[in-house]
């Protein structure tokens, strides 16, 4: 983990570098040369939030002119911290373990693995991700990278805010958590990632870590006991290549926070 904080820009000085190389110039080179790409589900009340989470409300305080002649626009905001695109501390499921304003910058900024598992999870909506999963990108792109940001494409993103088609259920409160039905890891592809891997964060295309008709959400407590966040809910993942992106994934501070809401950008640097 040491090592992560120094990924990103390892890589984009490796990508200057190349592009140094290439040009056979002197000046300096962009560090910033390729594309940033946005993994975020904007935050409206067609999100999709947990059946138990409290609703969301974005409630108008000033929209339009003031006495004094000029335009003011202020909100109030009342949201759920594990509704829409979001992140879940360690201590979501794990007492004791970092808030969301203690997880060390170096879990939430890192080089990615996109691992496809759109075909398995279109076969079974309650598909459980197996450590032979992780196993067929390791033998197409090499080990994961020690701090790596492994995140799972579903394809269920195709299905939001459709909250039935996306986690199986548009009721609310406990006979909705009775129906959940959407993808996420196994026990042992979980105990894989945490205890085989030096992964640094873990997320995924659906609501949970773990399937929707978990009971015991052994996927949450096995990562977030080891100190290793979750991103859920996150958007777009087909524009990030399988290999040689970057995460920033830094979600609001909240102090003593059980997660909240995230804003997760990917960087492909040039020539990926
Ligand atoms: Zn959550």
């Amino acid at each position: 983990m040491r090592h992560a904080n120094f990924a990103l820009s390892a890589a984009l000085a490796l990508a200057a570098c190349q592009q140094g190389k290439a040009s056979e110039t002197t000046a300096p080179a962009d560090p910033f040369a390729g594309t940033w790409v946005d993994l975020t589900h904007a935050l409206d009340e067609d999100n999709v939030f947990w059946p138990t989470a409290s609703e969301y409300a974005h409630v108008e305080v000033v929209h339009g002119e003031t006495e004094g002649g000029w335009f003011y626009s202020s909100y109030d905001l009342r949201l759920s911290e594990h509704g829409g695109t979001h992140l879940d501390a360690p201590e979501h499921f794990a007492e004791g373990r970092q808030t969301t304003d203690r997880i060390p910058l170096d879990r939430l900024i890192g080089p990615t693995a996109v691992i496809d598992v759109r075909q398995q999870c279109e076969e079974n909506r309650d598909y459980r991700f197996t450590v032979a999963d992780v196993e067929r990108w390791e033998q197409a792109h090499g080990r994961l990278p020690e701090g790596a940001i492994v995140l799972f494409r579903t394809g269920f993103d195709q299905y939001w805010p459709d909250r039935t088609r996306y986690m199986g259920t548009a009721k609310r409160g406990a006979e909705g958590v009775a129906e959940l039905s959407f993808p996420g890891l196994s026990e042992d592809a979980a105990r894989f990632l945490a205890e085989e891997r030096e992964v640094a964060a873990v997320g995924l295309d659906t609501p949970s870590l773990d399937y929707g008709k978990s009971q015991d959400f052994i996927a949450h407590r096995i990562l977030l006991g080891e100190n290793i966040p979750g991103f859920e809910n996150v958007a777009n993942l087909g524009a990030l290549p399988a290999a040689g992106a970057h995460i920033v994934a830094l979600p609001v501070k909240i102090r003593d926070g059980s997660g909240g809401p995230l804003r997760i950008v990917g960087f492909i640097p040039e020539g990926d």
